[in-house]
Protein backbone atom coordinates (compact mmCIF):
# COMPACT_ATOMS: atom_id res chain seq x y z
CA UNK A 1 0.00 0.00 0.00
CA UNK A 2 3.10 2.49 1.01
CA UNK A 3 5.03 1.91 -1.88
CA UNK A 4 1.69 2.49 -3.96
CA UNK A 5 1.22 5.63 -2.47
CA UNK A 6 4.65 6.79 -3.06
CA UNK A 7 4.42 5.51 -6.60
CA UNK A 8 1.23 7.72 -6.82
CA UNK A 9 2.94 10.87 -5.38
CA UNK A 10 5.95 10.35 -7.57
CA UNK A 11 3.33 10.39 -10.41
CA UNK A 12 1.98 13.27 -9.67
CA UNK A 13 5.10 15.23 -8.92
CA UNK A 14 6.19 14.27 -12.96
CA UNK A 15 2.87 14.57 -14.02
CA UNK A 16 2.79 18.34 -13.00
CA UNK A 17 6.17 18.75 -14.57
CA UNK A 18 5.61 17.43 -17.76
CA UNK A 19 2.16 19.15 -17.76
CA UNK A 20 3.60 22.67 -17.21
CA UNK A 21 6.77 22.00 -19.28
CA UNK A 22 4.14 21.55 -22.37
CA UNK A 23 1.93 24.64 -21.25
CA UNK A 24 5.36 27.32 -21.39
CA UNK A 25 6.18 25.38 -24.91
CA UNK A 26 2.69 26.25 -26.27
CA UNK A 27 2.88 29.59 -24.93
CA UNK A 28 6.55 30.07 -26.34
CA UNK A 29 5.24 28.67 -29.38
CA UNK A 30 1.96 30.99 -29.48
CA UNK A 31 4.21 33.70 -28.72
CA UNK A 32 6.70 32.49 -31.29
CA UNK A 33 3.78 32.80 -33.96
CA UNK A 34 2.47 36.04 -32.75
CA UNK A 35 5.62 37.55 -33.30
CA UNK A 36 5.98 36.12 -37.11
CA UNK A 37 2.71 37.65 -38.19
CA UNK A 38 3.85 40.71 -36.73
CA UNK A 39 7.29 40.37 -38.69
CA UNK A 40 5.19 39.51 -41.89
CA UNK A 41 4.24 43.04 -41.90
CA UNK A 42 7.99 43.71 -42.71
CA UNK A 43 8.14 41.02 -46.01
CA UNK A 44 11.31 42.36 -47.28
CA UNK A 45 13.39 40.60 -44.47
CA UNK A 46 16.82 41.73 -42.40
CA UNK A 47 18.38 44.98 -44.15
CA UNK A 48 21.77 44.17 -42.85
CA UNK A 49 23.78 41.85 -41.05
CA UNK A 50 21.44 39.53 -39.30
CA UNK A 51 21.56 35.16 -37.56
CA UNK A 52 22.05 32.36 -39.76
CA UNK A 53 21.25 30.03 -38.22
CA UNK A 54 21.71 26.01 -38.73
CA UNK A 55 18.88 23.59 -37.80
CA UNK A 56 21.40 20.77 -38.10
CA UNK A 57 22.99 21.86 -35.27
CA UNK A 58 20.33 23.83 -33.40
CA UNK A 59 19.01 22.25 -29.76
CA UNK A 60 16.09 23.78 -29.52
CA UNK A 61 17.50 25.57 -25.85
CA UNK A 62 15.75 29.12 -26.65
CA UNK A 63 18.62 30.84 -25.35
CA UNK A 64 19.25 33.16 -28.79
CA UNK A 65 15.79 34.47 -27.83
CA UNK A 66 16.07 35.87 -24.60
CA UNK A 67 19.37 37.75 -25.57
CA UNK A 68 18.59 39.90 -28.20
CA UNK A 69 17.86 43.97 -26.94
CA UNK A 70 15.88 44.44 -30.15
CA UNK A 71 13.02 42.24 -28.55
CA UNK A 72 11.48 39.06 -31.14
CA UNK A 73 14.19 39.17 -33.72
CA UNK A 74 14.28 35.06 -33.36
CA UNK A 75 11.63 33.13 -31.72
CA UNK A 76 11.30 29.18 -31.41
CA UNK A 77 9.15 27.32 -33.87
CA UNK A 78 8.77 23.90 -33.89
CA UNK A 79 11.82 23.78 -31.33
CA UNK A 80 14.15 25.16 -33.41
CA UNK A 81 15.37 29.03 -33.98
CA UNK A 82 13.92 30.99 -36.71
CA UNK A 83 13.78 34.15 -37.32
CA UNK A 84 10.67 36.05 -37.29
CA UNK A 85 11.16 39.92 -37.53
CA UNK A 86 14.61 39.99 -39.07
CA UNK A 87 13.76 43.94 -40.08
CA UNK A 88 14.19 44.56 -36.15
CA UNK A 89 17.84 43.22 -36.46
CA UNK A 90 20.74 45.65 -35.99
CA UNK A 91 23.29 43.20 -35.86
CA UNK A 92 24.20 43.05 -31.85
CA UNK A 93 25.42 39.24 -32.63
CA UNK A 94 24.61 38.20 -28.73
CA UNK A 95 22.59 35.56 -29.97
CA UNK A 96 25.58 33.68 -32.01
CA UNK A 97 27.40 34.66 -28.69
CA UNK A 98 25.22 32.63 -26.60
CA UNK A 99 24.36 29.77 -28.65
CA UNK A 100 25.63 27.29 -26.70
CA UNK A 101 26.75 24.70 -29.53
CA UNK A 102 27.86 27.61 -32.55
CA UNK A 103 24.69 26.97 -34.67
CA UNK A 104 24.63 30.74 -35.04
CA UNK A 105 26.31 32.76 -37.61
CA UNK A 106 26.15 36.13 -38.32
CA UNK A 107 26.00 36.78 -41.97
CA UNK A 108 25.41 40.17 -44.31
CA UNK A 109 22.06 41.33 -45.78
CA UNK A 110 20.86 38.94 -48.92
CA UNK A 111 22.42 40.04 -52.30
CA UNK A 112 19.63 42.54 -53.35
CA UNK A 113 20.04 44.36 -50.20
CA UNK A 114 23.91 44.76 -51.05
CA UNK A 115 22.94 46.05 -54.32
CA UNK A 116 23.36 50.01 -53.42
CA UNK A 117 26.54 48.62 -50.83
CA UNK A 118 30.26 49.29 -52.03
CA UNK A 119 31.94 46.20 -53.08
CA UNK A 120 34.62 45.20 -49.96
CA UNK A 121 36.65 41.66 -49.90
CA UNK A 122 36.63 40.33 -46.60
CA UNK A 123 39.94 42.94 -45.66
CA UNK A 124 37.55 45.70 -46.61
CA UNK A 125 39.51 46.30 -49.96
CA UNK A 126 37.08 48.48 -52.15
CA UNK A 127 37.46 47.83 -55.68
CA UNK A 128 40.36 50.17 -56.09
CA UNK A 129 43.54 48.40 -54.42
CA UNK A 130 44.76 50.45 -51.64
CA UNK A 131 41.14 52.24 -50.58
CA UNK A 132 39.66 50.95 -47.93
CA UNK A 133 35.87 51.20 -46.45
CA UNK A 134 35.18 50.52 -43.00
CA UNK A 135 32.14 51.39 -40.45
CA UNK A 136 28.72 51.56 -40.64
CA UNK A 137 29.76 52.58 -44.90
CA UNK A 138 30.45 49.12 -45.78
CA UNK A 139 27.07 48.19 -44.53
CA UNK A 140 27.11 47.17 -40.65
CA UNK A 141 25.88 49.17 -37.96
CA UNK A 142 26.59 49.72 -34.40
CA UNK A 143 29.92 50.90 -32.49
CA UNK A 144 31.88 47.90 -31.63
CA UNK A 145 31.67 46.87 -35.14
CA UNK A 146 32.82 50.49 -36.07
CA UNK A 147 35.66 49.91 -34.05
CA UNK A 148 36.46 46.66 -34.70
CA UNK A 149 36.69 47.05 -38.56
CA UNK A 150 38.41 50.23 -37.97
CA UNK A 151 41.44 48.25 -35.88
CA UNK A 152 41.49 45.51 -38.11
CA UNK A 153 42.13 47.48 -41.54
CA UNK A 154 45.23 49.00 -39.67
CA UNK A 155 46.78 46.02 -39.39
CA UNK A 156 45.99 44.47 -43.11
CA UNK A 157 47.58 48.02 -44.14
CA UNK A 158 50.40 47.21 -41.47
CA UNK A 159 51.16 43.82 -42.90
CA UNK A 160 51.50 44.70 -46.52
CA UNK A 161 54.05 48.13 -46.03
CA UNK A 162 55.73 45.83 -43.36
CA UNK A 163 56.49 43.11 -46.67
CA UNK A 164 57.35 46.32 -48.90
CA UNK A 165 59.52 48.83 -46.73
CA UNK A 166 61.23 50.15 -49.42
CA UNK A 167 57.53 51.59 -50.61
CA UNK A 168 57.70 53.51 -46.93
CA UNK A 169 60.98 55.31 -47.82
CA UNK A 170 59.15 58.76 -50.23
CA UNK A 171 59.06 62.24 -48.29
CA UNK A 172 55.60 63.79 -47.94
CA UNK A 173 53.68 60.86 -48.44
CA UNK A 174 51.35 59.26 -45.31
CA UNK A 175 51.38 55.68 -44.84
CA UNK A 176 47.62 56.00 -44.44
CA UNK A 177 45.16 58.67 -44.63
CA UNK A 178 41.74 58.33 -42.77
CA UNK A 179 38.57 59.95 -43.73
CA UNK A 180 36.18 60.52 -40.92
CA UNK A 181 36.92 60.61 -37.29
CA UNK A 182 33.66 58.50 -36.06
CA UNK A 183 34.08 55.67 -33.77
CA UNK A 184 35.89 53.79 -36.63
CA UNK A 185 38.46 56.49 -38.07
CA UNK A 186 39.25 57.31 -33.94
CA UNK A 187 39.68 53.13 -33.64
CA UNK A 188 41.91 53.25 -36.98
CA UNK A 189 43.84 56.62 -35.88
CA UNK A 190 44.79 54.90 -32.22
CA UNK A 191 45.93 51.32 -34.11
CA UNK A 192 47.64 53.78 -36.91
CA UNK A 193 49.88 55.18 -33.85
CA UNK A 194 50.02 51.96 -32.09
CA UNK A 195 51.41 50.23 -35.06
CA UNK A 196 54.15 53.43 -35.91
CA UNK A 197 52.32 54.15 -39.38
CA UNK A 198 52.45 57.84 -40.35
CA UNK A 199 48.94 59.11 -40.70
CA UNK A 200 46.88 62.04 -40.85
CA UNK A 201 42.81 61.95 -39.91
CA UNK A 202 40.51 64.50 -41.63
CA UNK A 203 36.98 64.87 -40.51
CA UNK A 204 34.53 67.77 -42.37
CA UNK A 205 32.82 68.01 -39.08
CA UNK A 206 33.77 67.14 -35.43
CA UNK A 207 35.28 64.10 -33.54
CA UNK A 208 32.99 61.85 -32.21
CA UNK A 209 30.91 61.30 -35.69
CA UNK A 210 27.37 60.14 -35.46
CA UNK A 211 27.85 59.35 -31.18
CA UNK A 212 28.71 63.60 -31.01
CA UNK A 213 25.10 63.69 -32.85
CA UNK A 214 23.34 61.46 -30.71
CA UNK A 215 21.00 63.67 -28.42
CA UNK A 216 22.00 65.02 -25.08
CA UNK A 217 22.06 61.72 -22.67
CA UNK A 218 21.41 59.59 -24.97
CA UNK A 219 22.25 56.04 -23.58
CA UNK A 220 24.42 54.62 -25.54
CA UNK A 221 24.47 50.49 -25.87
CA UNK A 222 27.58 49.14 -26.29
CA UNK A 223 29.97 45.81 -25.83
CA UNK A 224 33.11 44.46 -24.98
CA UNK A 225 35.17 45.99 -27.23
CA UNK A 226 39.63 46.23 -28.05
CA UNK A 227 40.17 49.46 -28.26
CA UNK A 228 43.60 51.13 -29.86
CA UNK A 229 45.58 52.36 -26.63
CA UNK A 230 43.52 51.83 -24.61
CA UNK A 231 42.81 47.59 -23.84
CA UNK A 232 39.56 45.99 -23.28
CA UNK A 233 36.58 48.54 -23.29
CA UNK A 234 34.05 45.92 -21.03
CA UNK A 235 31.04 48.93 -20.54
CA UNK A 236 27.89 47.29 -21.71
CA UNK A 237 25.73 51.04 -21.59
CA UNK A 238 27.01 54.60 -20.82
CA UNK A 239 25.85 58.04 -21.51
CA UNK A 240 26.91 59.48 -25.07
CA UNK A 241 28.67 62.49 -22.96
CA UNK A 242 30.78 59.42 -21.00
CA UNK A 243 31.53 58.10 -23.98
CA UNK A 244 32.43 60.73 -25.70
CA UNK A 245 35.01 61.72 -23.07
CA UNK A 246 36.62 58.17 -22.48
CA UNK A 247 37.62 58.46 -26.45
CA UNK A 248 38.73 62.46 -25.54
CA UNK A 249 40.91 60.54 -23.16
CA UNK A 250 42.65 58.18 -24.91
CA UNK A 251 43.14 60.58 -28.15
CA UNK A 252 44.65 63.19 -25.51
CA UNK A 253 46.89 60.83 -24.68
CA UNK A 254 47.80 59.45 -27.80
CA UNK A 255 48.46 62.60 -29.32
CA UNK A 256 45.78 62.18 -32.47
CA UNK A 257 46.94 63.97 -35.89
CA UNK A 258 43.39 65.11 -36.78
CA UNK A 259 42.80 68.04 -38.85
CA UNK A 260 38.98 68.90 -38.13
CA UNK A 261 36.59 71.27 -40.73
CA UNK A 262 38.49 69.84 -43.62
CA UNK A 263 35.71 67.79 -46.11
CA UNK A 264 37.31 65.39 -48.21
CA UNK A 265 35.99 66.27 -52.01
CA UNK A 266 37.88 64.06 -54.51
CA UNK A 267 40.32 61.17 -54.25
CA UNK A 268 42.95 60.13 -57.37
CA UNK A 269 44.97 57.47 -57.48
CA UNK A 270 48.09 58.12 -59.39
CA UNK A 271 50.11 55.69 -61.77
CA UNK A 272 52.45 55.82 -59.15
CA UNK A 273 50.03 54.01 -57.04
CA UNK A 274 49.79 56.64 -54.48
CA UNK A 275 46.28 58.09 -53.83
CA UNK A 276 45.94 62.16 -53.63
CA UNK A 277 43.20 63.21 -51.28
CA UNK A 278 41.51 66.72 -52.37
CA UNK A 279 39.61 68.79 -49.60
CA UNK A 280 38.51 72.28 -50.20
CA UNK A 281 41.86 74.29 -49.06
CA UNK A 282 44.06 71.38 -49.11
CA UNK A 283 46.20 68.42 -51.03
CA UNK A 284 47.46 65.75 -49.19
CA UNK A 285 49.53 62.39 -50.77
CA UNK A 286 49.02 58.61 -48.99
CA UNK A 287 49.50 55.16 -50.02
CA UNK A 288 46.61 53.88 -48.43
CA UNK A 289 42.86 55.68 -47.68
CA UNK A 290 40.50 54.36 -45.63
CA UNK A 291 36.83 55.74 -45.67
CA UNK A 292 35.33 55.74 -42.34
CA UNK A 293 32.58 58.07 -43.53
CA UNK A 294 29.72 56.35 -41.84
CA UNK A 295 25.85 56.49 -43.76
CA UNK A 296 24.34 59.36 -42.17
CA UNK A 297 25.22 61.11 -45.14
CA UNK A 298 23.00 64.80 -45.49
CA UNK A 299 19.93 64.49 -44.34
CA UNK A 300 16.83 63.43 -46.94
CA UNK A 301 15.25 67.03 -47.65
CA UNK A 302 11.29 66.29 -48.09
CA UNK A 303 10.99 69.23 -50.94
CA UNK A 304 8.14 70.82 -49.20
CA UNK A 305 7.19 74.28 -49.33
CA UNK A 306 8.70 76.47 -46.77
CA UNK A 307 11.16 73.63 -46.04
CA UNK A 308 13.96 76.41 -45.88
CA UNK A 309 12.83 78.58 -43.21
CA UNK A 310 14.67 78.26 -40.12
CA UNK A 311 12.06 76.67 -37.14
CA UNK A 312 12.67 73.31 -40.04
CA UNK A 313 15.52 71.19 -38.40
CA UNK A 314 16.79 67.75 -38.93
CA UNK A 315 18.18 67.18 -35.63
CA UNK A 316 17.51 67.03 -32.08
CA UNK A 317 20.27 67.36 -29.70
CA UNK A 318 18.90 69.43 -26.60
CA UNK A 319 15.18 68.60 -26.37
CA UNK A 320 15.59 70.32 -22.91
CA UNK A 321 16.08 73.79 -24.96
CA UNK A 322 12.94 74.01 -26.24
CA UNK A 323 9.78 74.46 -23.65
CA UNK A 324 6.26 75.92 -23.69
CA UNK A 325 6.23 75.11 -27.97
CA UNK A 326 3.90 73.99 -30.61
CA UNK A 327 6.05 71.33 -32.84
CA UNK A 328 5.42 68.59 -35.18
CA UNK A 329 7.52 65.93 -35.55
CA UNK A 330 8.19 64.33 -39.23
CA UNK A 331 8.60 60.71 -39.55
CA UNK A 332 7.92 57.05 -38.50
CA UNK A 333 11.45 55.44 -37.75
CA UNK A 334 13.29 55.67 -33.82
CA UNK A 335 15.17 59.07 -34.26
CA UNK A 336 11.32 60.23 -34.90
CA UNK A 337 9.63 58.77 -32.54
CA UNK A 338 12.20 59.58 -29.81
CA UNK A 339 12.35 63.19 -30.35
CA UNK A 340 8.97 63.53 -30.07
CA UNK A 341 8.71 61.50 -26.97
CA UNK A 342 12.00 63.77 -25.75
CA UNK A 343 10.18 67.04 -26.46
CA UNK A 344 6.49 66.15 -25.24
CA UNK A 345 8.39 65.27 -21.81
CA UNK A 346 9.51 68.98 -21.73
CA UNK A 347 7.15 71.72 -19.77
CA UNK A 348 4.31 72.87 -21.96
CA UNK A 349 5.09 71.15 -24.76
CA UNK A 350 2.28 70.14 -27.52
CA UNK A 351 3.97 67.63 -30.00
CA UNK A 352 2.27 66.33 -32.91
CA UNK A 353 4.15 63.48 -34.84
CA UNK A 354 2.76 63.06 -38.75
CA UNK A 355 3.65 59.77 -40.39
CA UNK A 356 2.66 58.70 -44.57
CA UNK A 357 2.63 55.30 -43.39
CA UNK A 358 -0.38 53.14 -42.16
CA UNK A 359 2.13 52.64 -38.82
CA UNK A 360 5.32 52.82 -37.09
CA UNK A 361 7.80 50.74 -39.30
CA UNK A 362 11.19 49.35 -37.75
CA UNK A 363 11.04 50.80 -34.75
CA UNK A 364 12.54 48.82 -31.36
CA UNK A 365 10.06 47.07 -29.15
CA UNK A 366 11.20 49.73 -26.12
CA UNK A 367 9.81 52.73 -28.52
CA UNK A 368 6.98 51.14 -29.48
CA UNK A 369 5.97 50.57 -25.99
CA UNK A 370 6.74 53.79 -24.78
CA UNK A 371 5.11 55.71 -27.46
CA UNK A 372 2.04 53.68 -26.60
CA UNK A 373 2.00 55.13 -23.76
CA UNK A 374 2.95 58.48 -25.00
CA UNK A 375 -0.07 58.50 -27.17
CA UNK A 376 -2.93 57.43 -24.36
CA UNK A 377 -1.90 59.88 -22.07
CA UNK A 378 -2.06 62.30 -25.06
CA UNK A 379 1.60 63.53 -24.52
CA UNK A 380 1.94 63.04 -28.15
CA UNK A 381 -0.36 63.51 -31.00
CA UNK A 382 -0.02 60.72 -33.47
CA UNK A 383 -1.43 61.36 -36.81
CA UNK A 384 -0.73 58.74 -39.62
CA UNK A 385 -0.97 58.39 -43.22
CA UNK A 386 -0.60 62.54 -43.42
CA UNK A 387 1.99 64.43 -44.95
CA UNK A 388 3.13 68.39 -44.37
CA UNK A 389 2.54 70.21 -47.36
CA UNK A 390 3.68 73.38 -46.50
CA UNK A 391 5.29 75.23 -43.73
CA UNK A 392 4.67 78.51 -42.41
CA UNK A 393 6.60 80.79 -40.28
CA UNK A 394 4.03 80.21 -37.28
CA UNK A 395 1.63 77.16 -38.82
CA UNK A 396 1.84 74.31 -40.78
CA UNK A 397 -0.43 72.49 -43.09
CA UNK A 398 -1.20 68.74 -43.11
CA UNK A 399 -2.42 66.40 -45.78
CA UNK A 400 -4.13 63.19 -44.75
CA UNK A 401 -5.21 61.28 -47.70
CA UNK A 402 -6.83 64.41 -49.72
CA UNK A 403 -8.02 66.06 -46.51
CA UNK A 404 -5.40 69.03 -45.76
CA UNK A 405 -5.40 70.81 -41.96
CA UNK A 406 -3.69 73.94 -40.81
CA UNK A 407 -2.03 74.21 -37.14
CA UNK A 408 -0.23 76.21 -35.29
CA UNK A 409 3.35 75.95 -34.84
CA UNK A 410 6.61 77.23 -33.77
CA UNK A 411 9.47 74.60 -34.77
CA UNK A 412 9.60 71.56 -37.24
CA UNK A 413 11.71 68.32 -37.11
CA UNK A 414 11.89 66.29 -39.85
CA UNK A 415 13.27 62.62 -39.64
CA UNK A 416 13.22 61.39 -42.82
CA UNK A 417 16.58 59.40 -43.10
CA UNK A 418 20.25 60.20 -45.04
CA UNK A 419 21.08 59.94 -48.16
CA UNK A 420 24.60 57.79 -47.50
CA UNK A 421 27.76 59.13 -49.42
CA UNK A 422 27.00 56.92 -52.47
CA UNK A 423 27.95 59.66 -55.26
CA UNK A 424 30.89 60.54 -53.34
CA UNK A 425 32.08 56.58 -53.79
CA UNK A 426 30.85 57.01 -57.39
CA UNK A 427 32.78 59.94 -58.52
CA UNK A 428 35.85 58.32 -56.82
CA UNK A 429 35.52 54.77 -58.81
CA UNK A 430 34.80 52.39 -55.95
CA UNK A 431 32.60 49.95 -57.30
CA UNK A 432 28.71 49.02 -56.53
CA UNK A 433 26.17 46.79 -57.15
CA UNK A 434 24.92 43.03 -57.12
CA UNK A 435 27.19 41.02 -55.00
CA UNK A 436 27.04 37.94 -53.11
CA UNK A 437 27.29 39.81 -49.87
CA UNK A 438 26.41 36.74 -47.57
CA UNK A 439 30.30 36.71 -46.59
CA UNK A 440 29.90 35.62 -42.72
CA UNK A 441 31.16 38.01 -40.91
CA UNK A 442 33.02 35.01 -38.93
CA UNK A 443 35.18 34.87 -42.13
CA UNK A 444 35.72 38.27 -41.74
CA UNK A 445 36.96 37.78 -38.41
CA UNK A 446 39.29 34.78 -39.09
CA UNK A 447 40.81 36.89 -41.52
CA UNK A 448 41.61 39.62 -38.92
CA UNK A 449 42.28 36.91 -36.55
CA UNK A 450 45.22 35.56 -38.92
CA UNK A 451 46.21 39.40 -40.12
CA UNK A 452 46.95 40.10 -36.22
CA UNK A 453 48.87 36.53 -35.88
CA UNK A 454 51.08 37.66 -38.79
CA UNK A 455 51.67 41.05 -37.85
CA UNK A 456 52.70 40.06 -34.07
CA UNK A 457 54.99 37.36 -36.04
CA UNK A 458 56.41 40.44 -38.02
CA UNK A 459 57.08 42.40 -34.94
CA UNK A 460 58.96 39.42 -33.46
CA UNK A 461 61.49 38.95 -36.26
C1 LIG B 1 20.18 57.94 -33.18
C2 LIG B 1 21.19 56.81 -33.26
C3 LIG B 1 21.41 56.01 -32.14
C4 LIG B 1 22.36 54.98 -32.18
N1 LIG B 1 22.58 54.24 -31.06
C5 LIG B 1 23.54 53.29 -31.06
C6 LIG B 1 23.84 52.55 -29.88
O1 LIG B 1 23.24 52.73 -28.80
N2 LIG B 1 24.84 51.60 -29.95
C7 LIG B 1 25.54 51.36 -31.10
O2 LIG B 1 26.43 50.49 -31.09
N3 LIG B 1 25.27 52.06 -32.24
C8 LIG B 1 24.31 53.00 -32.25
N4 LIG B 1 24.04 53.72 -33.39
C9 LIG B 1 24.84 53.42 -34.61
C10 LIG B 1 26.26 54.02 -34.51
O3 LIG B 1 26.20 55.38 -34.12
C11 LIG B 1 26.97 53.91 -35.85
O4 LIG B 1 26.92 52.56 -36.30
C12 LIG B 1 28.43 54.36 -35.75
O5 LIG B 1 28.52 55.70 -35.31
C13 LIG B 1 29.12 54.23 -37.11
O6 LIG B 1 30.43 54.68 -36.97
P1 LIG B 1 31.29 55.17 -38.22
O7 LIG B 1 32.61 55.59 -37.68
O8 LIG B 1 31.24 54.13 -39.28
O9 LIG B 1 30.49 56.43 -38.82
P2 LIG B 1 30.02 57.79 -38.15
O10 LIG B 1 29.92 57.68 -36.70
O11 LIG B 1 28.82 58.19 -38.91
O12 LIG B 1 31.22 58.81 -38.48
C14 LIG B 1 31.51 59.19 -39.79
C15 LIG B 1 32.31 60.48 -39.76
O13 LIG B 1 32.81 60.77 -41.07
C16 LIG B 1 32.72 62.18 -41.29
N5 LIG B 1 32.69 62.42 -42.75
C17 LIG B 1 31.71 62.03 -43.60
N6 LIG B 1 32.03 62.44 -44.86
C18 LIG B 1 33.23 63.08 -44.78
C19 LIG B 1 34.07 63.70 -45.75
N7 LIG B 1 33.77 63.74 -47.07
N8 LIG B 1 35.24 64.27 -45.33
C20 LIG B 1 35.58 64.23 -44.02
N9 LIG B 1 34.81 63.65 -43.05
C21 LIG B 1 33.65 63.07 -43.44
C22 LIG B 1 31.43 62.56 -40.59
O14 LIG B 1 31.39 63.95 -40.30
C23 LIG B 1 31.48 61.70 -39.33
O15 LIG B 1 32.13 62.38 -38.27
C24 LIG B 1 23.09 54.73 -33.39
C25 LIG B 1 22.86 55.54 -34.52
C26 LIG B 1 21.93 56.56 -34.46
C27 LIG B 1 21.70 57.42 -35.69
Amino acid sequence: MDSLITFGIAAAITLFFVVSYLRNLKKRDTRAREAAEKGKLFSDGPRAQHPHIDTNYCIGCATCTTVCPEGDVLAMIAGKAVIVNGHKCIGHSLCADACPVGAITMVMASPSMGADMPFLTPEHETTIPGLFIVGELGGLALIKNAVNQGRDCIDTISLRLGRNPAARATDGVYDVLIVGAGPAGISASLRAIENKLSYITLERDEVGGTVAKYPRQKLVMTSPVEFPMYGKFKKMQLSKENLLAFWDMVLNRADFNVSTGEKVEDIKKGEDSIFTILTVNNGYRARHVILALGRAGEPRKLGVKGEELPKVMYRLIEADHYINKKILVVGGGDSAVEAAMGLAHQAGNQVTLCYRGEHFSRIKERNSKRMEDCMRTGKVKVLLQTNPVEFKASSVILDAKGAQQEIPNDFVWIFAGGIPPNDFLKKVGVGFGQRDVTLEASKEAKQAETSRKQLAQAAAR
